[in-house]
């Protein structure tokens, strides 16, 4: 008869046969390789996206699945791999940490590239996520403030929105996204921005503005630059946008800036045309619709139930030329909640940031407006369209009368007070303040008044009647009281200045 024995000692037998190895589902090796894409055969039961490891720490992402062989994109050193060498199927697809991400700039793998040592994370998350399902979600109803005027006012952000920021070549893209990420200093948004295809020193300047703003212990940089190998340009805003995830899912709220969207199409175009994958509009294959909004449908306000978490997205889209309904712009515009449209002329001339009113919408924000901002501003998107289109009937003749050049006047100093200089995120009170000031009939009267006005009011409310700017903050109202008290101030401002002038006359 067999000697029984404890459980004690079956535990220690079964422990002492126990061989720690990878959990490696498949065995394959390598046919070909060229341009980043490698070619093996075996590698039985792959997954598309699985992580697929080579020796010398060299990783790949299976792409492409066939009986006989697989085509797999290399994410990093690709000189060490040769004709027949092993290749591991890992049974994972790519994972990256959540915690200890603050201030950090990443690879889209996770792997440090500030020289700050290891990423110490008790949890990881894998980057390829279903979006969260319909009962899952909430309304957007809550303002994610940019601080910037002109967006804070016409087009308002909500948290849990997409907003894509779309315009040519230097139009100031990256610089509305990144003062956006200042601006939430101090208000508990983790921000997350994603580099995709840029050079390597375009990268190393959003770091140090956002350094030099106190805006990166709150900041995660995920960098794919244009020196790096397509998939893993590829994989970055999938990697972000996990990252975000986990805070979006433990209730907080993020901020993603994906900069640009129109580089990881031509990342992903180059990859998909090296997978022999059929070409198709603009060479484009034909899922490139899904690959973004795969990514941007991941953007949410998660509900009550689900921890009231949010993640609001800024992508960002390249144009040529002013054209937004190319292949690329047109897809991301049809994804996204509406966009911030930043013309070149406009940027040229001086208006700064060079929104176009007429093209920019979004489509959710306004009901995360607070009331004070709505109130002042919601005839701001109208009465500059008329300006903008009276103003090219005013170039044809000169005998305009008085009413014209009145509106005229009226839509040139609105478009002075939405002008705003970078690193300069101006606050919602100071904001309604302002527009205040701007749109009620009476007090502002010329340019010259308007530009005082626009650098010098918030200071003297300040400190000459600070009350009313904590009133609006605290209640996000401008109540009929604080109406005619404002109104009161800026009139003293107002004479204040005429008095000023007189002195120095
Ligand atoms: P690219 O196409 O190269 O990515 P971009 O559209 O992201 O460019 P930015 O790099 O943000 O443009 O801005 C271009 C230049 O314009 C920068 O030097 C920036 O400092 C300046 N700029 C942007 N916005 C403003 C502003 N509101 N006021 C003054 N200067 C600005
Ligand atoms: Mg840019």
């Amino acid at each position: 008869m067999q000697e029984s024995i404890s459980i004690d000692q079956l535990l220690r037998q079964r422990l002492e046969q126990y061989k720690a190895e990878p959990a490696v589902s498949s065995y394959g090796h390598v046919l070909s390789v060229s341009d980043g894409i490698l070619w093996a055969d075996g590698l039985e039961g792959l997954q598309l996206s699985e992580l697929v490891a080579l020796p010398n720490n060299v990783f790949g992402l299976a792409l492409s699945l066939a009986p006989d062989h697989n085509g797999i994109a290399l994410l990093n050193d690709v000189s060490t791999v040769e004709e027949g060498m092993e290749v591991r199927g890992t049974g994972r697809v790519i994972e990256v940490p959540l915690d200890g991400l603050e201030g950090r700039i990443v690879d889209p793998i996770g792997r440090p590239l500030d020289g700050k040592g290891p990423i110490e994370s008790r949890r990881s998350r894998p980057i390829e996520q279903p979006a969260p399902a319909i009962m899952d979600r909430s309304a957007v109803d809550r303002p994610l403030h940019t601080g910037w005027l002109a967006i804070d006012a016409m087009v308002p952000i909500g948290r849990g929105q997409r907003e894509l920021i779309i315009g040519d070549r230097q139009t100031g893209k990256t610089s509305l996204a990144v003062d956006a990420i200042i601006n939430q200093c101090g208000r508990n948004v983790r921000c997350f921005y994603v580099a995709i295809g840029q050079k390597i020193s375009t990268v190393k300047q959003v770091v140090d503005e956002l350094a030099a703003h106190d805006a990166l212990s709150y900041t995660t940089i995920i960098a794919a630059t244009a020196a790096d190998p397509a998939p893993l340009q590829y994989i970055a805003p999938y990697a972000g946008c996990a990252m975000a995830e986990g805070v979006m899912y433990a209730g907080g709220d993020a901020l993603i800036v994906y900069d640009d969207l129109s580089k990881h199409a031509v990342a992903y175009r180059t990859m998909s045309l090296l997978l022999r994958r059929a070409p198709g509009r603009e060479a484009y294959p034909g899922d490139v619709f899904y690959l973004h909004s795969r990514l941007l449908e991941r953007s949410a306000q998660l509900s009550e139930e689900k921890g009231h978490g949010s993640m609001t997205a800024l992508p960002i889209v390249e144009t040529m030329a002013g054209d937004i309904s190319a292949y690329i712009p047109t897809n991301v515009i049809s994804i996204t909640d509406g966009q911030i449209f930043l013309e070149e002329g406009l940027f040229h001339a001086g208006v700064r940031p060079a929104v176009n009113v007429g093209l920019s919408v979004s489509r959710v924000g306004g009901s995360a407006q607070t009331k004070a901002i709505r109130k002042v501003a919601s005839q701001l998107r109208l009465e500059l369209s008329q300006y903008n289109e009276m103003k090219i009937f005013a170039q044809f003749g000169s005998d305009l009368d008085s009413a014209t050049q009145q509106q005229l006047a009226y839509g040139e100093r609105l478009m002075q007070v939405l002008k705003q200089g970078r690193y300069s995120p101006m606050p919602e009170e100071e904001q309604a303040a302002l527009l205040f000031a701007m749109t009620t009939k009476g007090l502002v009267q010329n340019m010259e008044q308007t530009t005082a006005v626009q650098q010098g009011l918030a200071a003297y409310l300040r400190t000459h009647a600070p009350h009313i700017l904590t009133q609006i903050h605290q209640t996000g109202e401008l109540s009929q009281q604080t109406a005619e008290a404002l109104t009161l101030q800026v009139e003293n401002f107002l004479t204040q200045l005429a008095e000023q002038k007189e002195s120095l006359q």
